[in-house]
């Protein structure tokens, strides 16, 4: 099985305009052959919607694709972020649950333009005029009209500035658990990985009780190397890996020219791989012939 894999850097975490990624998903697959990755995984925001084009251009292309997902899931205040791996897209619990996440985050983010849009020049078809058709909608698209009305320099500037919680116009969204969340992905045959869990540091990583209760439902990995997770954080995830004998993965987070994340600046092991693939059910990698 893994020797159909191509040689190349393995980078599982990436997105395209199906999410907030600034690159069509056919795109980000050729900026990915281009930057010399051998496998690269979609992951868009609660959607699957980049996944055919995706897997014709990897063909095209002949690199190798995984299919997946990163669905918003949270735990009161705090959004946790689970990454999916060939799980069936048509599952209906996965597709009725990625479906209410996605008009939450539409309505949440009407209501987040309306109050900015008291302060500043701002509209809702602003913020339509950045965003691809039928695409998960996020504050990444509001910051991008926000530049592009003169009131921010860049996202990271939207992000830092007037989308930050601290400005007042930030609202949260509807999402499930993470406990749901993973039971759902591993319903769909799917393989779930807690992406960047360390972005809060040590003490905002994951108590011992919630990774077990999240193990025992499925759980298999941890994207310990990502630019978010502090170093303090990453070290508590290798404790945490070893004692729950979980998967590392590394993985650069890309969104084209959304984020200054470059491909293939975080990697995941062959061998890691190669035990993803074997652990779905749902889908199959898309292989070079
Ligand atoms: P949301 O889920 O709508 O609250 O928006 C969060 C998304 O914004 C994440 O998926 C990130 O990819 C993106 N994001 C967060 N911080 C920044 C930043 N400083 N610059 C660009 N994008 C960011
Ligand atoms: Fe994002
Ligand atoms: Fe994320
Ligand atoms: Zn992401």
């Amino acid at each position: 099985m893994a020797s159909a894999f191509p040689p190349g850097p393995i980078d599982l975490h990436t997105h395209s305009s199906a999410s907030d990624g600034t690159e069509t998903s056919a795109k980000l697959v050729r900026a990915a052959a281009d930057a010399g990755l051998g496998t690269v995984a979609i992951t868009d925001h609660d959607s699957t919607a980049g996944w055919e084009s995706a897997s014709a251009e990897a063909r095209r292309v002949g690199i190798a694709l995984i299919p997946g997902m990163e669905l918003s899931t949270r735990r009161g205040r705090a959004s946790i972020h689970m990454l999916a791996y060939l799980f069936d897209p048509n599952s209906a619990g996965l597709v009725a649950e990625t479906a209410r996440i996605r008009s939450a985050r539409l309505t949440r983010a009407e209501d987040m333009v309306q109050a900015i849009g008291a302060d500043y020049d701002l509209s809702w078809d602003d913020v339509l005029a950045q965003t691809q058709d039928g695409a998960t909608v996020g504050r990444p698209h509001i910051a991008d009209a926000l530049v592009a009305k003169g009131h921010s320099l860049t996202r990271s500037d939207a992000f830092a500035g007037i989308l930050h919680w601290r400005a007042g116009y930030y609202l949260p969204h509807y999402a499930p658990d993470p406990l749901t969340g993973v039971e759902l992905i591993v319903a769909a045959g799917g393989v779930p990985v807690i992406a960047h869990p360390a972005t809060r540091g040590r003490e905002g990583v994951v108590s011992e009780g919630e990774l077990s209760r999240l193990v025992d439902a499925g759980l298999f990995g941890l994207e310990i190397d990502h630019r978010e997770n502090t170093d303090d954080g990453k070290e508590r995830l290798r404790e945490l890996a070893a004692k729950f004998d979980l998967a590392i993965t590394g993985s650069s987070d890309y969104h084209g020219d959304g984020k200054p994340n470059r491909l293939g600046e975080n990697q995941t092991s062959p061998d890691v791989l190669e035990r993803l693939v074997e652990r779905s059910t749902g889908w199959t990698p898309v292989l070079p012939d």
